[in-house]
């Protein structure tokens, strides 16, 4: 059976053409500066203005002359040729509009506007927290408008970081999902399995491996069905399907995971029906893989954007 790919990721539906030519182009990136028709999203500790007088929130984006003194990314153009920048400062005031973050809105703005804050606060937590260049210690500076940083010391070039994390859909021979709760989540939330990619590592080793350490299981079948950034901090998250056979016993790391069961899609309809479980929302990655395996959306699951 192949999987088709996921279609709709809450945050990885950004609409923009990210015009990386123009971003060494000091004549063109003056003149998108000075367009009074350029749009700016300026950015703060990973939130930004949100308006929420309509049905779907929009980003209060600002001409430049508004924009505060700060770092300045270009995020990209549109079809109609506007540029999106984004600047890393103080949020202005704008009536009608009040600062919220990724967690909040990632899946709640249309396409455009999602993809502008997920690319800002990324750019916007790299640059804040790499300040210094890690061969030499010297200060480094922001260039390539925003997406490298050259050291003061040695010229080097600094690239965003991104951190890849699998995550993971197991299926057992019943078609079952096995869910698990981690350490630090409330009593009723339950999800797939996950965990950061190592060092010398492919993606489907560090699926193979995640689940055996977190609750015992060798899978195989390692199927990828999509991905999408996640810059909460800074990760990119990986989704796959994985298969566990033979009626394996479940033996779940005591440090990582409070509770781990196989649920077909019976059990969990029930348990949310009952309150036991909350339906995972519809910003995470995993709430596409579990829709995917459930084969429509989950009771009291909000309906996608
Ligand atoms: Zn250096």
């Amino acid at each position: 059976m192949t999987e088709t790919p996921l279609e709709w990721l809450a945050l990885g539906r950004g609409t923009l053409d990210r015009v990386a030519d123009r971003r060494r182009d000091d004549v063109w990136l003056a003149a998108a500066w000075n367009d009074p028709g350029t749009r700016v999203l300026v950015v703060e500790d990973g939130r930004a203005l949100v308006a929420f007088a309509s049905a779907v929130p929009a980003l209060a984006l600002v001409p430049p002359g508004q924009a505060p003194d700060g770092e300045r990314y270009l995020l990209g153009v549109d079809g109609d040729g506007t540029a999106y920048f984004a600047v890393a400062g103080p949020l202005p005031a704008v009536e009608g509009a009040e600062p919220a973050g990724l967690r909040r809105v990632g899946a709640l703005l249309d396409d455009r506007d999602s993809g502008l804050l997920t690319h800002a606060v990324a750019l916007e937590h790299w640059h804040r927290t790499h300040r210094f260049c890690p061969r030499c210690g010297a200060r480094s500076d922001l260039a390539s408008a925003g997406h490298t940083r050259i050291c003061q010391a040695e010229h080097t070039e600094q690239f965003p970081r991104v951190d890849p994390a699998v995550i993971m859909l197991v299926r057992d021979d019943a078609d079952r999902v096995l869910l698990a709760r981690g350490p630090q989540w409330p009593e009723d939330r339950r999800s797939i399995l996950a965990g950061f990619v190592e060092p010398g590592e492919s993606l489907e080793g560090a699926v193979e491996r995640e689940v055996l350490e977190e609750v015992g299981l060798r899978v195989h079948d390692v199927r990828y069905l999509g991905s999408q950034p996640w810059p909460l901090p800074q990760s990119l998250m990986v989704g796959f399907f994985a298969r566990a056979e033979g009626g394996q016993e479940l033996r779940p790391d005591p440090v990582e995971i409070l509770d781990a069961a196989w649920y077909s899609r019976e059990d969990l309809r029930a348990a949310i029906e009952r309150g036991e479980i909350v339906a995972p929302g519809p910003l995470s990655i995993a709430a596409q893989l579990i829709t995917r395996w459930y084969g429509g959306p989950l009771p009291e699951m909000p309906p996608f954007v």
